[in-house]
């Protein structure tokens, strides 16, 4: 039994607000039915990345939860992991029959790898290029172990790869367009934004200063970069909070500087919570403005007018500079795409120009998803990103653009609750503040098997009562 043509054109908002657009309200239901595997299979439908998910996506369906005018978001996004743990893998869609069309792939970041995933299914026969020794992107070198463990990371990427996609790294590619001359029907470039930003201030090629994503990638080879006894981090997303928690991790005591206050920090508030908790000092309104040979001489700030960004405009206070001493700064100001590098037309912020709609670049054959697109942004939009550059690919090599199926599963009929009952959130809790200080172990736990029985499926927890018994 499918689901009426009413239902399916009313969608719930936490599904509206996810850009993949994932079925949410149904893999909940199915969850709370003790149905794992087609929770995880409803999740597929729509991301070839369940569980990564689960453990970092930024949860923008969480923002527009109905329970919020109750009480507290539903935790959906750990509701991905409790699919993803619980549930089986076997329930593998059937890849198309083969078109006989090539596609070359630049990249094996989320984005590239979901555009991968959607064009095998489609019968299309794939190849992924990543210049690193491992595939993943940023998820393998940029996010640290304690939140996303390479485990995880792999078990998602073979899956990809079972689904009959060729991944090659170590495996830099030089142009893209080269590609289209070696035979490849398509070529599409997800090359991500690694291109770390500059401050443009004295001392900032010193030794002792490294920038972020060059820290993180060492930092998620398992190495331990020597960066002795004091840290100062600068800046406020994603790179900034992990390279900090992962300097701490490395026995730093560490500091960091943002020229905003927290309000407008981008990194999300539960890691600016952990990094806290896990006693990283933030100096809000702080800017550097020259760096010493041990010393970062620092400015405060003040709050303005809006900037182009929309966010008050950070200004200098006259008179306010005092010096910090430290061993190592970390620049964490942000990252850019770089397409020009892959001799491809870009625009002004580096990003690759493609037409909006079908993510095609002007050259005929070629298309582009995630980062190198939108520049720094999030895994789920470069996964929506891949979704709709595979669509496209798909109808420029003659087929009808349709990578959705949703699975015929049991539960979907069954109408949401009118209303909300028991409590919207269970916590998970996180290890333990002397374990997150010395290791790269993960932080956030999962819902162990009795809050997952007794609390978020119920119907289950009779079943395993029942089988304990026979
Ligand atoms: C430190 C950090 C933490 C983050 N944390 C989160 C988070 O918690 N939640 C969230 O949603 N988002 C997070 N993000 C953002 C998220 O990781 C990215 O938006 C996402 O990975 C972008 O996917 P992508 O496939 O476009 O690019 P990437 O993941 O960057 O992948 C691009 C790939 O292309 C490869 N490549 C580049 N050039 C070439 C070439 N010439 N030839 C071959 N291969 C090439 C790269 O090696 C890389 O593997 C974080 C980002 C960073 C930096």
């Amino acid at each position: 039994m499918g689901r009426s043509k009413e239902n399916e054109q009313t969608f719930a908002p936490c599904r509206e607000a996810c850009p993949a657009g994932i079925d949410v309200p149904r893999y909940i239901r199915h969850i709370r039915n003790g149905n794992f595997d087609e929770a995880l299979a409803t999740i597929r439908e729509r991301i070839p990345f369940p569980s990564v998910c689960g453990h970092a996506c930024v949860a923008p369906c969480e923002l527009k939860c109905a329970r919020v005018q109750y009480d507290e978001p539903i935790a959906i996004r750990l509701l991905k992991r409790v699919a993803a743990e619980y549930g089986s893998d076997d329930r593998k869609r059937e890849n198309a029959a083969p078109t006989n069309k090539t596609v070359a792939i630049v990249g094996a970041g989320p984005g590239g790898l979901t555009v991968a995933y959607y064009c095998a299914l489609k019968g299309h026969e794939v190849t992924v290029f990543e210049s690193m020794p491992e595939a993943g992107g940023m998820l393998r070198y940029g996010i640290p172990e304690y939140r996303l463990p390479n485990n995880v990371l792999a078990r998602e990427i073979a899956f990809i790869e079972n689904q009959g996609v060729k991944i090659t790294t170590n495996a830099k590619v030089e142009t893209p367009a080269a590609l289209l001359e070696k035979g490849f029907d398509v070529v599409l470039v997800a090359s991500g934004a690694w291109k770390a930003q500059k401050m443009r201030i004295e001392g900032e090629d010193f030794e002792n200063v490294l920038d972020g994503i060059s820290f993180l990638t060492d930092v998620n080879n398992g190495n331990k970069p020597a960066i002795g006894s004091k840290v100062v981090v600068v800046g406020g997303g994603n790179t900034a909070i992990d390279a900090a928690r992962a300097s701490l991790r490395l026995g730093a005591d560490v500091q960091i500087l943002y020229r905003r206050t927290r309000q407008e920090m981008p990194a999300s508030v539960e890691e600016i919570k952990e990094a806290l908790e896990e006693t990283i000092a933030i100096e809000y309104l702080t800017a550097p403005v020259r760096i010493g040979n041990g010393t970062v001489e620092c400015i405060r700030m003040k709050l303005d007018a809006p900037d182009a960004s929309g966010r008050p405009r950070p200004v200098p206070v006259e008179g306010s500079q005092y010096t910090v001493e430290c061993d190592t700064v970390i620049m964490a100001i942000g990252q850019l795409a770089d397409a020009a590098s892959l001799g491809l037309a870009a625009n002004g912020n580096g990003t690759v120009i493609v037409d909006s709609e079908s993510l095609a670049i002007s050259h005929d054959g070629m298309f582009a998803a995630g980062d190198a697109v939108t520049g720094p942004s999030s895994i789920i939009e470069a996964i929506a990103q891949g979704r709709r550059a595979a669509m496209s690919i798909d109808v420029y090599l003659g087929g009808n653009g349709i990578i959705d199926t949703e699975e015929d599963l049991p539960g979907m009929d069954e109408a949401p609750n009118p209303k909300p009952r028991g409590t919207a959130r269970y916590g998970t809790g996180t290890a333990s503040l002397q374990d997150r200080r010395c290791g790269f172990g993960l932080t956030e736990k999962g819902y162990d098997r009795e809050t997952n029985c007794l609390y978020i499926c119920p119907d289950f927890a009779i079943e395993i009562k029942e089988t304990d018994a026979a």
